[in-house]
């Protein structure tokens, strides 16, 4: 029988093996010999940093964590389509083996190694290949992505339910133990690549550099898709999990009739500081260690009546150029699994409305908001997939930066007043919020920090409304908008889980 103990102990003491065989030894008796972390979370609110957890613990072995999972073979299954190979797409297609049906995935962008040089060629070329770049391709934007785990879901059995999948296919174990799971850019692909060897293995197919170009409709029900403008393949349901930078799908939907909303998103920047600064500020005084991981940080202010947030932060990382285009610049963060590098960056993102606008009923109204940002940002820096930067102090106080710390972004920095070129309200609300964060964390307001624009890709600008029981858009009953594109998810875990349920709610329909 496995019993669980509560546990809190120093960081220190947390990775001694012989302290904690004495902890279970005096709670459990000294049968218990066999004991693991079942649970596990830093409390860094006193200056007495303290790992807070459970211990599963056992008179026999402990049973393997990774669980087994029934899937099918499904080579003469009824298949059922999926469009991008993102996290939705991947397990909704892993869902659709579980339940014995056969997954046909279209994903525009390339296989994992392929699009690693791609990615590479980013900073040498300063282009972007639109097909295969940091938002599209296998894996969709979760692979190059940072791998943070963490989810605002509350059902719990869903989220452990990904992770212990991820684990199934090579994730590290720890990921169902920490509080604030994360897998690191350099371990996600290989993961995804055994996905991908599974579900073709089990007999579904996943066709790449695969663009879904057309769709044909017919009394409402969606009959066939039309890829690469050439090839046109007859369907029964559809799952259209594309993320959020395929406007193109947007565009297309709209021109076939299909119902689209305007959807809230958030935009701003991404700023980078030095790790060693928020180790410190977070771990007070101290510096992350052996037995401390680097520290992150999220931070909240509402400003105007609007919400401003820390968004994506990554201890240990990198910013990324996401631009799924030419002629337009874009920014996220990622960071390796051991989150070693210098820098600790985050987005810090202003809520958008519909409401902002002149138009707030046109279904594209943020989304031009959106788009318009990244162009100027380009358009800022010259035809180059540099972006625009400023220090952040001079961000606040309205002055150009005469020259800057190193940034981790590697296609480079150029020195523009951000305070003039992104639009006026976003301004206002970032620097006031950049003053009550330094009320917060005194120090984050210094010119040591490089603001990086713009952050525009935190959720869709655009919504794909669906039934909210079977999931199917609500005007065309086989068409069902999953995840992150569709606006149901934010995130790797709940764009899993949105892919999930949408197969799921394929499984029962008529
Ligand atoms: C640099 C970076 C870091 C991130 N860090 C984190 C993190 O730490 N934690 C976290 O939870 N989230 C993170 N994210 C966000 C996360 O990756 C996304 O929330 C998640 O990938 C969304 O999953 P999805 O399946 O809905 O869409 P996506 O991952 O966007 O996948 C959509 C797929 O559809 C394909 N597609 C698009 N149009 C078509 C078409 N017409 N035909 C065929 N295929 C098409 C695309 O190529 C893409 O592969 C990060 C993202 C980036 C870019």
């Amino acid at each position: 029988m496995i019993r669980l103990l509560s546990i809190s102990c120093s960081p220190e003491e947390a990775q001694d093996v012989d302290f904690i065989k004495a902890h279970v030894a005096l709670a459990l008796g000294r049968d218990f010999t066999n004991f693991r972390w079942h649970k596990r979370s830093i409390d860094a609110r006193s200056k007495h940093l303290k790992i807070n957890g459970t211990l599963a613990c056992s008179v026999e072995p402990l049973p393997s964590r990774i669980r087994a999972f029934d899937f099918n073979e499904v080579h003469q299954a009824p298949k059922v389509h999926i469009v991008g190979a993102g996290p939705a797409g991947l397990f909704a297609a892993l869902q659709a083996l579980l339940l014995g049906m056969k997954p046909v995935v279209f994903e525009r962008g390339k296989e994992v190694r392929a699009r690693r040089r791609d990615l590479a060629q980013i900073a040498r070329t300063q282009q972007i290949n639109e097909e295969s770049n940091y938002c599209f391709g296998e894996g969709g934007a979760g692979t190059y992505s940072d791998g943070k785990l963490y989810t605002r879901s509350k059902k719990r059995g869903e989220v452990d339910l990904v992770l212990e999948l991820l684990v199934y296919f090579g994730a590290d174990e720890q990921i169902l133990v920490e509080a604030h799971p994360h897998i690191g850019t350099n371990k996600l692909p290989k993961i995804i690549e055994n996905i991908r060897r599974f579900i073709q293995e089990k007999g579904g197919e996943i066709h790449f550099e695969s663009k879904v170009t057309g769709i044909r409709c017919k009394d409402s029900y969606l009959t066939h898709l039309v890829i690469n403008e050439q090839d046109t393949v007859e369907v029964n349901h559809v799952i259209l999990a594309t993320g959020h930078s395929a406007r193109d799908i947007y565009y297309l939907l709209h021109q076939e009739g299909i119902k689209l909303l305007p959807k809230p998103f958030a935009l701003g920047v991404r700023v980078e500081h030095l790790q060693a600064f928020i180790d410190r500020k977070q771990y007070h005084g101290r510096l992350n260690n052996a037995y401390l991981p680097p520290a992150s940080y999220q931070l909240v202010e509402q400003v105007e009546g609007k919400g401003v947030f820390s968004f994506c932060m990554c201890p240990g990382g990198i910013i990324a150029p996401c631009a799924t285009q030419n002629g337009e610049v874009v920014t996220n963060g990622w960071s390796p699994s051991k989150r070693n590098n210098p820098y600790a960056n985050s987005g810090i993102v202003v809520a958008i409305d519909p409401a902002d606008f002149e138009h707030p009923e046109d279904p594209f109204v943020c989304l031009a908001f959106q788009e318009t940002v990244e162009r100027s940002c380009f358009n800022a820096t010259g035809n180059n997939q540099k972006v625009p930067a400023q220090r952040l102090l001079d961000f606040v106080e309205g002055r150009k930066s005469k020259d800057f710390p190193r940034s981790s972004y590697t296609p480079g920095i150029e020195s523009v007043r951000l305070d003039e070129l992104l639009p006026e309200f976003v301004v206002r609300r970032l620097q006031k919020a950049f003053i009550a964060f330094d009320k917060k964390m005194p120090g984050y307001l210094t010119n040591d920090a490089v603001v990086h624009a713009p952050e525009s890709r935190t959720s869709s600008p655009v919504l794909i409304p669906r039934d909210k029981t079977h999931y199917h858009h609500i005007d065309v009953d086989n068409l069902y908008p999953c995840a992150e594109g569709a606006g149901y998810a934010g995130g790797i875990v709940s764009a899993a889980i949105d892919g999930m349920n949408c197969m799921q709610s394929i499984a029962k329909a008529p």
